[in-house]
């Protein structure tokens, strides 16, 4: 390897040059858990910006999402705010703060495996309690919410070659990680409408997201409760690679220094709502992030807030724009709830 490798690149060559090349999902688990464990990416000084750090407004409506679908379950005992991936715990703060004026004061739950994001988090939400697992969260009605976590989340990779279906894998050549096709996967693996697609297709299924979504669903459909699920996205599954890199606000190789940009993926949400319908809950979108903001009243939000500081009117205006129209973020990220049985749907998906 070259000298100016990182850690975690000398760790990677070295595992695939003593026990040959790994998945590209292991690829990205590895990279991620160590891109993750070592920083905080967030904000303009890092590498990519989240809507919750763009404006309160999204964290907000987040919140009082949550505490109308409860108050309309009958306002249940023991409600708790679980948050996957909360990043620097912007939005949690500020959807919390929104619960609370709706009446509303959960327990919060974080599912985060970064220490640098949880000290992080701690100093924005200092009553929440954190986990490695969905396992250890206690029972009870769930709010949920989670935003561009499972982007992150490991993708395997299936490329179609001359002789059929192959899992791709991540070979080191010169010094250099390089995807390459490996052994064969049956077709049984590829959903239906894509096995036939031409030699050089790669498909993208993520195994890790769906067994999340499924244990969510779990816990959902036995405790009640709520789960909004936002992230960038296709609606149906599609073939095409998605994987990216970013760094530094702008994109990268993903293939080169593994651990030092983010790596992400476009969310199949097709698979993930019938994951989470196979395990007993209902699903309601995905509908686009702006129409959904805009459902849930992010104008009289903007106008509200424009009111309280008019020196910050057109910035106030800025961000809401950023947050919903079409060619911002407002089609590309999607909205998927998740009601459990017996409670009502949450508001927005009409
Ligand atoms: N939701 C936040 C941050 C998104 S970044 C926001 O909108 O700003 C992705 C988040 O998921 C980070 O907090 C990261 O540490 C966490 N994460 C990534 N992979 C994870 C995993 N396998 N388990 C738990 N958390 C993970």
């Amino acid at each position: 390897m070259s000298p100016e490798r990182g850690p975690l690149a000398e760790r990677l060559a070295h595992l695939i040059e003593t026990s040959g090349p790994i998945t590209v999902g292991d690829y990205m688990a590895m990279a991620n858990a160590h891109y993750y464990g070592t920083r905080d990416p967030l904000g303009a000084g890092g590498d990519f910006v989240t809507a919750p750090e763009i404006s309160q407004m999204f964290g907000e409506l987040v919140g009082l999402c949550l505490a109308d679908g409860w108050q309309r379950a009958g306002r249940p005992e023991g409600a708790l705010y679980v948050e996957l991936g909360p990043g620097r715990g912007t939005l949690a703060a500020d959807a919390v703060r929104a619960m609370r004026s709706a009446g509303l004061s959960p327990e919060v739950h974080f599912l985060e495996t970064s220490p640098v994001l949880r000290a992080v988090q701690a100093e924005r939400v200092r009553q929440a309690h954190w986990h490695e697992d969905l396992s250890t969260i206690p029972d009870g009605p769930w709010l949920v919410v989670a935003n561009e976590f499972f982007d992150a989340l490991p993708a395997r990779q299936l490329v179609r070659t001359e002789s059929g279906w192959r899992e791709r894998l991540v070979r080191v050549e010169g010094g250099c990680f390089v995807p390459a096709a490996g052994p064969p996967v049956p077709d049984a693996a590829l959903p239906g409408h894509i096995r036939a697609a031409p030699s050089g297709t790669i498909v993208e299924t993520s195994p890790v997201s769906l067994a999340v979504v499924r244990r969510l669903a779990g816990r959902l459909a036995a405790g009640g409760g709520v789960a909004l699920i936002i992230d960038y996205s296709h609606t149906r599954t599609a073939a095409g690679e998605t994987l990216q890199a970013v760094r530094g606000h702008a994109y990268a190789d993903p293939w080169q220094e593994p651990g030092e940009s983010d790596l992400t993926v476009h969310v199949d949400f097709e698979a993930l709502a019938a994951a989470a319908a196979g395990a007993g809950v209902r699903t309601l979108g995905p509908v686009e992030q702006g129409h959904w903001l805009t459902a849930l009243g992010i104008d009289a939000r903007a106008a509200s807030l424009a009111r309280g500081v008019p020196q910050r009117a057109e910035e106030i205006e800025a961000t809401r724009h950023r947050l919903v129209a079409p060619e911002q973020m407002g089609s590309l990220f999607k909205v998927l709830a998740l009601a459990s049985p017996g409670w009502p749907d949450p508001a927005g998906f009409a």
